[in-house]
Order: C-alpha cells, then structure tokens, then sequence
C-alpha cells in the first residue's frame, strides 16, 4: 500500500511518514503543494493524506479537487489546522473523502487512515486469505497451514500485494509502484531478491501448492493463474 504524505511542517510530514512506514506502508512525501499536486497525478497512490494550508500555487483543497476533475478517486485525507464548520464542509465539498483537525494524535491518524481503506475493495483491512494462507492486514500475522510466519515490512508489503490481486500477472515496474517509496530508488532485481525472500517463507517450507509463481518475461502471480472462482 502506498501513500502519499503533502505537508509542509517538516516535523510532522516525518512523523507521519515514519509510522505509516512502521505499518508496512510505502510512503511519499512532498512539502508544497506543488510538487504535491505533480506527484498525486502521475503516481498510483493508494491513499493520500493532504495538509489544507500549503505554500505553492494551490492547496490541498486545491489538489483534491484536480485529481477529482481528472478523474482520479484515490481515496484522500485532509489534515486541517482550523477547526472551522465551513472549513470542514469545504474540504469534504471538493471530494476529500475524510479530515482530521491538527494537532492531532498518530492512533487517530492510523485510525482514519484504516478507516478510508476499509471502503475500498482493493485496500479493505479485514484479513485475506488464499487456500491455507492468511494475512491479516490490521494485526500484521500471516499464517500458513495454522503455522505463523515472520516477515519483514517490506515482505509483508509484498505479500499484502499480491494477495490483493490473486491469479493477475503482476510487473515488476507495478510491484515496484505499489510496494516501495518513490525515493526507495530499487532496481528490477530488487523486485526479485524479496520475491526469493517471500517465497523461502512463504512456499518452500510447504507441502502444499507454490503460491508466489513466476511468468516468464512478464513478472509474477500469486495464487493459481486464471483460476476463476
Ligand atoms: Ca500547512
């Protein structure tokens, strides 16, 4: 899951990056609205938490209300400073999807953040499960054959991924846009040495089926290909 983070008070836009990380999140962050604005349009976000007052040509207002002209529906939450009625119906009126007053506390940020996510079908947080493997989004356990695995973040990540898109051919250049930061800088072969990661934990000690498989020249699949259930 990757999300984008645009504020402009340094300390904030880090913290919020470092504990969205801690939750297996990949994490972007601009500190105006413009370079906000261009990274919201040309990069496939999952989520995206807005500040409402950002220096630049726009504001997150601003933004919400672009990428919804353009069609892009990626859930948003928008941080506010002001605790203003109509400030809060503005945000919402430009298609922000939720909002939270600063100062606020990180738990209520997660809580907000899980909340968005919980509506979309590709980014629900209730537990999925493919034949004898379970990954539960909310409490990070992952259990094969009623046998728990540890993973890192950034396998559980990958893993969370592809279990979102079971039985889809799935690039690289998508793994790498979904799973890591923009600033993650990793290479296609990247992709493939936490791929051998995932499946060491998650196939080989296994009687039953590989389920991280590869397609030739195209990438990976989870699962069984073309399996329609
Ligand atoms: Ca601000």
């Amino acid at each position: 899951m990757r999300v984008l983070v645009v504020e402009d008070e340094h300390k904030i836009a880090n913290a919020v990056k470092r504990g969205l990380q801690q939750q297996s999140y990949a994490v972007d962050v601009a500190y105006d609205a413009d370079q906000g604005l261009a990274m919201a349009t040309t990069e496939p976000y999952d989520l995206m938490i807005l500040d409402r007052m950002l220096p630049g040509k726009t504001d997150g207002i601003g933004i919400v209300q672009t990428l919804r002209s353009n069609n892009i529906h990626t859930p948003v939450l928008l941080l506010t400073a002001k605790d203003k009625v109509l400030d809060r119906a503005e945000g919402l009126n430009a298609g922000a999807d939720d909002y939270l007053v600063k100062p606020f506390a990180f738990v209520e940020l997660i809580a907000r953040v899980r909340a968005l996510l919980r509506r979309s079908p590709q980014t629900s947080t209730t537990a999925l499960a493919y034949q004898d493997l379970t990954l539960n989004p909310e409490s990070m356990l992952v259990e094969r054959s009623g046998q728990q695995i540890e993973l890192t973040t950034k396998e559980f990540a990958l893993l969370e991924y592809f279990m979102r898109h079971p039985e889809r051919v799935l690039s690289k250049e998508q793994l790498i846009q979904h799973v890591w930061d923009y600033d993650a800088d990793i290479l296609p072969n990247t992709v493939e040495v936490y791929v051998g990661y995932l499946r060491t934990k998650i196939d080989k000690p296994f009687k039953s089926e590989s389920l991280i498989n590869t397609k030739r020249g195209f990438g990976y699949y989870f699962g069984v290909l073309g399996n329609t259930k």
